[in-house]
């Protein structure tokens, strides 16, 4: 759905927030015929999907025996909220207004309306502000192992990972397919993760851990080289590294609503334990905004789903509830279906006119040949952000039908490229015409930035 410059009806919910909690409270709420409208949020408190876009492999959520990519998991959430009528929203709620009611949500774009509020809205990585953090930011210090390990820059390089939980050790032993050493340092003697998971650190001979250490300061010239640490006993000492990634938790993405809403000591919305309800009527909340213990996707979908039967009874005893009357009862199968190719081109399969293609083939091709501008991607295969953007940049092109054309690159698979493309991080987008560089992108950005961009030069 596009988004609206101002809505003026009033939404029976709205739900705030795009992770496991939001869309189950979606899929539920939908399912009572109460069309939802879903802000997916944008810039702040990370990227839309929440926490598991920026995860590999996730093997505790019930009904996958092998696990499943964390980003596959929330395209799945996503696709079954659509599917039973969830209308999303690209935007974030700068605020909320809740001394009257019909509430109001002041977003990016506009003003809603709504009868009732669900907030899932997560919570954020935190960064630790070292000294010379800003200086080396993509420059080796990274939020995210999952999305920049991969980058050619610490390609048999020794590498840092800060924290002791689940997320630190998980990431140590993901970088070691790309690093030759991981070094996880951790600020304790002891490692917070769940057992299983400290179980494969420890046996991972490419992983060394630095117990009751803390990281004071990144340095280096261009690129990170190395860090300074302190051991509680030991004292000062330095590790040379070219890669340090943050795993050290998590701040509930509350600001937006002020003093609106009680919230706890530590920032997490404040309900009753168990409870949905929040301080305001008619406002629920759900995930790990509200939970500061268990901080699971599995529990946030449950929460989810216990704000969406919360709200739908609400709304039931004011009399407030707008039910929609589906024209089938029931609604069509939403498949991940894409019109664009997928598969790597080559000499055979290689398409002067495609709009999108995959692979340095159709790189180079379309570099040395096409008169039209090139919109190149650099994803790589984990890279959650990366799944958040791709459809946003085929639906760039396909709304400018066909007057730029598409290519993704894999840097994975296309280190050389990715070298000398300069690529430092997932996802980058480069936009070209005639062989020269125009402009260069790198995370989630607006649709209409790209747009603006390549209309400037076609
Ligand atoms: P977390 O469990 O809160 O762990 C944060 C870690 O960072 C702790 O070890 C903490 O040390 C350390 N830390 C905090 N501030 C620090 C600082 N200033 N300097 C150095 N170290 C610092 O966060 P998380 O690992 O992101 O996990 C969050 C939740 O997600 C957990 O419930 C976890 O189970 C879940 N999760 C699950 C999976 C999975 O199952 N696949 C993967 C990732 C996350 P202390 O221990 O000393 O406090």
């Amino acid at each position: 759905m596009e988004n609206k410059e101002k809505k003026t009806n009033v939404e029976n919910v709205v739900i705030i927030g795009s992770g496991p909690a939001g869309y189950t409270a979606a899929i539920y709420a939908a399912r009572a015929n109460l069309q939802p409208l879903l802000v997916t949020g944008f810039n702040s408190g990370g990227i839309p999907g929440g926490q598991l876009m920026t995860t590999t492999f996730v093997e505790n959520y019930p009904g996958f025996p092998d696990g499943v990519l964390g980003p596959e998991l929330m395209d799945l959430m996503k696709a079954q909220a659509e599917r039973w009528g969830t209308n999303l929203y690209e935007s974030d709620v700068v605020s909320i207004k809740t001394d009257s009611h019909p509430f109001e949500l002041t977003t990016l774009e506009g003003t809603i309306r709504a009868n009732s509020i669900i907030i899932a809205t997560g919570a954020s990585a935190n960064r630790l502000g070292v000294i010379n953090e800003d200086k080396f930011w993509s420059k080796g210090i990274s939020a995210c192992a999952i999305c920049d390990g991969a980058t050619p820059q610490f390609r048999d390089e020794e590498l840092a990972v800060i924290g002791g939980g689940d997320s630190a050790c998980e990431e140590a032993a993901y970088l070691t397919k790309y690093g030759s050493k991981v070094h996880l340092i951790v600020r304790s003697e002891k490692l917070r993760a769940s057992a299983a998971m400290v179980d494969r650190v420890k046996a991972n001979s490419k992983i060394e851990i630095h117990w009751n250490t803390k990281v004071d300061k990144a340095d280096g010239s261009e690129w990170l080289g190395k860090i300074e640490t302190v051991h509680s006993q030991k004292g000062k000492g330095e590790i040379q590294i070219k890669g340090l990634f943050y795993a050290i938790g998590h701040t509930p993405n509350t600001k937006f609503l002020g003093d609106k809403i009680d919230l706890d000591d530590k920032g997490y919305i404040a309900c009753e334990s168990g409870r949905p309800e929040t301080s305001i009527e008619g406002i629920f909340a759900a995930g790990d905004v509200v939970d500061s213990e268990w901080r699971q996707g599995v529990t946030a979908a449950g929460t989810g789903c216990m704000a969406a039967l919360a709200t739908e009874r609400w709304l039931a005893e004011k009399n407030l509830t707008k039910t929609i009357v589906r024209e089938t009862p029931e609604p069509e199968k939403k498949l991940n279906s894409s019109d664009f190719n997928e598969e790597e081109v080559n000499e055979d399969t290689f398409d002067s006119n495609s709009e999108w293609q995959k692979g340095s083939y159709a790189l180079r091709k379309l570099y040395h040949e096409s008169k039209k501008p090139i919109l190149v991607i650099f994803s790589s295969p984990s890279c959650g952000p990366c799944h958040v953007l791709k459809p946003q940049l085929k639906r760039v092109i396909k709304e400018l039908d066909g007057a730029v054309l598409g290519v993704e690159i894999d840097i994975d698979k296309d280190q050389d490229i990715a070298k000398q493309a300069g690529i430092n991080g997932t996802p980058t987008v480069q936009l070209f015409k005639e062989k020269l560089l125009k402009k260069q992108w790198q995370g989630v950005k607006q649709r209409s930035e790209f747009k603006e961009a390549i209309k400037n030069i076609i």
